[in-house]
């Protein structure tokens, strides 16, 4: 088998030259594991900050050690009493075209109920980051206006269409006019605003919010959040649920400058990591599963074929290359 392993650590925005690829032997099965291959293998931005030697909520990945993250894999090889050859499983795995693990680490996943990506996707991590972090956090009022940063990627796409449901004008953030026009075509968006285009980021967004903004769900931070801010209104609601423009800063940044704006507007700023909702996964599962079966959710998925396009892929989120969820299909 081949693995992907961590070369070395990025400097700032990481290139091909922090991967490396390796052949591999894997060991015969124990009992109670399971040997599988990849289906699909899912690129996160939330990688970049494993790929540092930094204390996070997850543990950075090790130097000379296989990437890993959420992969839908096929059982071709059992020893455990709970899968058998053929099941598909969601897992947290390798970077590698083969992998062993124990039965119990993994969840059979229903590939008649949706195809098997999407328990990447919107039935997956992404959609339940957006589903908590909207709702939870955002708890979107008919009639008010939400607006969405990183709006075209896997969480931005489906926060969209939520607020939707929920009665809200919506407004989006994103990085080309293509993006622009399928988020308004085909996800209900009211507008988009292309924020590598636009003359001046504040005229353009408070134009789109004509009665302000309610809820902003961030999936980015900079200077779009500068500017959302700047268009609060009283008790609005700041979800921090990403902040991908900051991931490959090599210094801190200065800031944030709004905070006299959340201070006279009474305004909640909360970041929040969809893990802490655990507890409460088959609810939103459940929900999501409804809305997508009733065509009220759709979704849309870049997908990359060829494991060796790893790296590119997951490169590629920090430069826009995807619309919807990013992923590699092995
Ligand atoms: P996306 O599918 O949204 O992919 C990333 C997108 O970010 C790109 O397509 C690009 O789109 C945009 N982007 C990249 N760099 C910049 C930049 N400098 N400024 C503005 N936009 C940029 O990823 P996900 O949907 O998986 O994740 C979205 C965000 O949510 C990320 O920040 C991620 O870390 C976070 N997240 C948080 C979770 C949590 O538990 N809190 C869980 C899951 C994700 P464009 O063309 O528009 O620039």
């Amino acid at each position: 088998a081949t693995q992907i392993v961590l070369a070395s650590r990025p400097k700032g925005t990481p290139n091909q030259e922090n991967f490396r690829f390796e052949n591999i032997t894997l060991p015969t099965l124990q009992a109670g594991e399971v040997r599988l291959e990849p289906l699909y293998i899912s690129v996160d931005p939330y990688m970049r900050g494993r790929m540092n030697d930094a204390k996070s909520y997850t543990p950075p990945f090790q130097v000379g050690a296989p990437l890993e993250g959420g992969v839908v894999a096929k059982v071709v090889e059992s020893k455990s009493e709970a899968l058998a050859s053929g099941d598909v499983v969601l897992g947290a795995l390798p970077w590698a075209t083969q992998a062993i693990a124990e039965a119990k680490k993994l969840q059979k996943i229903d590939t008649n109920l949706a195809p098997a990506s999407y328990y990447l996707g919107i039935l997956g991590m992404p959609g339940l980051t957006a589903y908590f972090g909207l709702l939870d956090i955002g708890q979107p009022k008919e009639g008010e206006t939400v607006v969405v940063s990183g709006a075209a990627g896997a969480v931005g796409m489906v926060v969209g269409q939520i607020a939707k449901l929920k009665g809200c004008r919506v407004v989006g953030l994103a990085g080309s006019d293509e993006k622009a026009e399928l988020l308004q075509k085909e996800f209900g968006y009211d507008a988009v605003i292309n924020y590598k285009t636009t003359q001046n980021l504040r005229t353009d967004l408070k134009a789109a919010c004509p009665n302000g903004v309610d809820v902003y769900f961030d999936n980015v931070g900079g200077e779009i959040t500068d500017a959302v801010i700047s268009l609060i209104n009283f008790h609005a609601r700041l979800i921090i649920c990403g902040q991908i423009a900051h991931y490959n800063d090599q210094q801190p940044q200065q800031g944030p400058r709004f905070l006299p704006l959340v201070l006279t507007r009474s305004a909640l700023i909360k970041g929040f990591i969809v893990s802490n909702y655990h507890a409460r996964f088959p609810e939103a599962m459940q929900q999501l599963g409804t809305w997508v079966k009733e065509g009220k959710l759709k979704y849309q998925e870049t997908i990359i074929d060829g494991f060796e396009q790893l790296p590119e892929a997951f490169l590629g989120l920090f430069t826009g290359q995807n619309q919807g969820k990013m992923l590699v299909k092995v």
